[in-house]
């Protein structure tokens, strides 16, 4: 439940980086754990206690390395010795160290081609094996010591194994669920935000108070039909998909970039003077119009776009959607290859 818990964790975002907030709760999870699988310790003669908080100081090093698995192996250790210093809870949060701090900080400039499966067995191997070598020194009861060392080991490799794929289970569901999601975002052709995107974007900058001015600049292809009809279709697609990337250079933020429709594109630009939005839309038409767009077979086609630019410094958005398109259409109007602008 605990690592169900800490999964869902995992930033939503395709790079994954937690931030402070989430460390802090990782943490918070793994020092929580820790005292639940404590109850649950079974206590052995010499002040001896059996349980499996090692396993959660062995995942944090699996998942996450010794930048997370040291403070918990300390919280650990001093939680050990806080119900009591004697000679095994001191030797247990000495083994607790060989694992969460010591290996992990050697492991580090071990190579990669140690399988991380069979370290995570590797490191609840050698915690059995140090705490069955503090049993018996503790007891100097070897059968004894032998007993709880097989059993324990038992134990706790079916509780890393079974911990191991239900862990990467849901982490491969998670990472396939946020593919999905980026996926469901973008246009297949030309990897920009689709419509639905622009539409979910438009009405956040609405309800943001930090953008004080708002513009769309709404790009169509010139006459894109005729492209498609001399060329075909594939090639029509080739247009599109090298206009996209003309946009991608030129845009302040390539991830306010969206393909509204089969031929037309919106550029959504916030905190832009006057000046700066006509420049930009000066510059795409001109860039665009600069240099042939390749074709397949060596063939090239000469290709125009038409801007409607409109800005606004009150929320209402749709007024300035219809204002961009009314924009588009007269300069499609006045000739093509052109930008028109309504500026606020
Ligand atoms: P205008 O200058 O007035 O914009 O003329 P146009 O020919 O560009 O405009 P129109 O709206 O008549 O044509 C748009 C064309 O875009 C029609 C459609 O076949 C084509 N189209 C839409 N989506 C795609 C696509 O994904 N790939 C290709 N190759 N063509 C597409
Ligand atoms: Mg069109
Ligand atoms: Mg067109």
């Amino acid at each position: 439940m605990m690592s169900y818990l800490g999964i869902k964790l995992i930033p939503n975002e395709k790079n994954f980086i937690l931030t402070r907030q989430q460390k802090l709760l990782i943490f918070l999870f793994a020092g929580l754990t820790s005292f639940i699988v404590m109850s649950f310790s079974v206590n052995l003669p010499e002040n001896m206690k059996v349980d499996l908080r090692h396993v959660i100081i062995i995942f944090l090093v699996h998942y996450f390395g010794p930048t997370f698995s040291i403070p918990i192996t300390i919280f650990v250790s001093i939680l050990r010795l806080y119900w009591g210093v004697n000679q095994a809870s001191v030797l247990s949060a000495m083994a607790y160290i060989l694992i969460g701090v010591v290996l992990p900080l050697l492991n580090k400039h071990l190579p990669d081609f140690i399988n991380k499966c069979v370290t995570l067995i590797m490191y609840n191997t050698l915690f059995v094996i140090a705490s069955g070598f503090n049993m018996y020194y503790l007891t100097g009861n070897i059968l004894f010591s032998l007993n709880v060392f097989f059993l324990f080991l038992l134990v706790s490799t079916i509780v890393v194994v079974l911990e191991k794929l239900f862990v990467d289970d849901m982490i491969r569901n998670r990472q396939m669920y946020l593919n999905e999601k980026e996926y469901a975002k973008r246009d297949y052709l030309t990897g920009l935000l689709n419509m639905r995107e622009f539409n979910k974007q438009w009405q956040l900058n609405q309800k943001n108070d930090a953008y004080y001015t708002t513009a769309f600049l709404m790009i169509d292809i010139d006459h894109f039909k005729q492209i498609n009809d001399t060329y075909g279709h594939p090639n029509g697609n080739l247009v599109l998909q090298q206009l996209a990337m003309i946009l991608r250079i030129n845009a302040p933020d390539t991830e306010q970039i969206y393909r509204i429709g089969g031929e037309e594109f919106c550029l959504i630009l916030t905190n832009c003077t006057a000046n700066e939005l006509n420049d930009l839309a000066e510059k795409v038409r001109a860039v665009v119009a600069s240099k042939p767009f390749k074709l397949e077979e060596d063939n090239s086609v000469e290709v125009t776009v038409s801007i409607g630019l409109a800005s606004t410094r009150n929320k209402d958005l749709k007024k300035l959607y219809r204002s961009a398109d009314r924009c588009l259409y007269q300069a499609k109007d006045q000739g093509r290859n052109r930008v028109v602008a309504l500026l606020a």
